[in-house]
């Protein structure tokens, strides 16, 4: 837990982490005593005497990373195998699909896509598969994002695919691009550097554009202002379940901040440092404050599945809810917690001298500055994005294999389910 505030006893608890490590980790950022400025977080603090702390003790992970791997598969696997249904925890009756979706009163919610003009017969393959399986049934609005004027032809596809309401947004230069006080020396270095690591678009400065603006920018355009709800959606994927609820509707009913389909690892080398940046943005002033008491801090420092990646990344598991298919409350993201965080990323300029990705960035600020019961996994929704699926085990569901993580089926290792399972669902059985 407290590897991001460091408490020694707490840690000494977590045998599992590697205290020196994390410490050594907080030390090269500046600080002479690492002990001295790391600080509890709130809520732990209250509970200090009794260490009332929620996290489940890992002695039951014994063995190998192999072995490790395989029992955390055979975790999530035994789950996905489950017979599922839709969720439990919210009367689904209530937001069953209306008789008439012209008239329906809608969540004020909108699908995203941020989209090139050239990936117009991709992203019309996702329309297709989600007009088919959940839109066509609720027409929530599209808001479709570019820094590029869209073309005609773009427009009148899009508009093709679906009876709901359609909007084009011009994403401003200001809001886009690179920021002028990145120094150009370190980018090209740190460039070199993921290049020399094989981190996948490192020298796309789009990508990077990409992922910061998926990060901190895309729910504060005006245009979104109005939503308070997204769904986000790419080129290329696939919906395998036919969804017969308002997803929209199931978070605001329950309160949930966030949706996702699929958590796995992320290349530690694009990330170097964003945890210890992390640590030290708790450590300044109070924003200790803004953890969460029930964050979801196992699954962010859990070390046994890839020993090797606290190594690079001081700490940091690199589990992440896979951001192409994310349903989220965006008042979360535009909340102080997160809008400081995010600020605080943005001014290390690492979205450039590294590959911060957005789905790690999305990811780390849920798990320290949200309630994980309000985290949700959509286990009934079926999706592909190449190479990773979803594939639940309910009749609504055709054209994947349960039981499969990937496409090939050898990427078992890669993921992270079953660390969030066990230690961050909770008590309650949602399905
Ligand atoms: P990957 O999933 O990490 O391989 O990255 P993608 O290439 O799928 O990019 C993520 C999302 O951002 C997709 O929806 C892309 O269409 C979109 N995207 C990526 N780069 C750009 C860009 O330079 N401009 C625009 N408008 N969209 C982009
Ligand atoms: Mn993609």
């Amino acid at each position: 837990i407290v590897v991001l505030a460091g408490s020694a006893l707490l840690l000494h608890r977590l045998e599992y982490i590697d205290h020196e490590m994390v410490t050594d980790s907080i030390r090269q950022f500046g600080y002479k005593n690492a002990e001295d400025k790391i600080k509890m977080p709130a809520g732990v603090r209250n509970t200090q005497d009794g260490l009332k702390i929620e996290y489940v003790e890992v002695a039951d992970r014994q063995g190998t990373p192999q072995e490790i791997a395989h029992i955390n598969f055979q975790r999530w696997k035994n789950v996905q195998q489950k017979k599922i249904h839709e969720p439990k925890d919210f009367n689904i009756e209530k937001i069953r699909p209306p008789a008439d979706p012209a008239t329906y009163d809608r969540e004020l919610a909108s699908i995203v896509s941020l989209v090139r003009n050239r990936e117009m017969h991709a992203l019309e393959s996702s329309m297709r598969e989600f007009e088919e399986k959940f839109n066509s049934k609720f027409l929530y609005p599209y808001t479709f994002l570019n820094e590029q004027p869209f073309s005609q032809k773009f427009k009148e596809k899009m508009r093709s695919l679906t009876k709901a309401e359609v909007n084009f947004v011009h994403i401003p230069n200001e809001v886009w691009r690179k920021p002028f006080d990145i120094d150009t020396l370190k980018e090209k270095e740190g460039i070199q550097s993921l290049l020399d690591d094989g981190v996948g678009y490192s020298d796309m400065e789009s990508y990077h554009n990409m992922c910061r603006f998926y990060s901190g920018a895309f729910y504060k355009l005006p245009e979104l202002q109005k939503y308070r709800y997204y769904m986000r959606m790419e080129p290329d994927v696939k919906f395998f379940t036919d969804i017969n609820y308002d997803i929209f509707k199931y978070l605001s009913g329950t309160g949930k901040v966030y949706g996702f389909t699929v958590a796995l690892y992320d290349s530690p080398q694009s990330v170097r440092t964003l945890f210890p940046e992390t640590i030290k943005f708790l450590n300044e002033g109070n924003n200790s404050e803004y953890l969460h008491p029930r964050g979801a801090f196992q699954f962010t420092t859990e070390s046994r599945q890839h020993p090797e990646i606290h190594k690079i990344t001081g700490g940091y598991s690199t589990c992440h809810f896979w951001s192409n298919f994310e349903i989220a409350d965006m008042d979360f993201f535009r909340g102080e917690a997160y809008s400081k965080y995010f600020e605080y990323l943005d001014s290390t300029g690492k979205f450039y001298y590294e590959r911060w990705g957005d789905a790690p960035v999305h990811s780390l600020g849920l798990s320290l500055f949200a309630d994980k019961l309000k985290i949700h996994w959509f286990q009934d929704i079926g999706y592909f994005h190449f190479p990773y699926y979803n594939c639940p085990n309910n009749e609504q569901t055709k054209g994947c294999n349960n039981g499969q993580f990937d496409e090939f089926n050898d990427l078992a290792n890669q993921n992270c389910m079953g660390t969030w399972l066990h230690f961050e669902t909770g008590v309650k059985d949602v399905y």
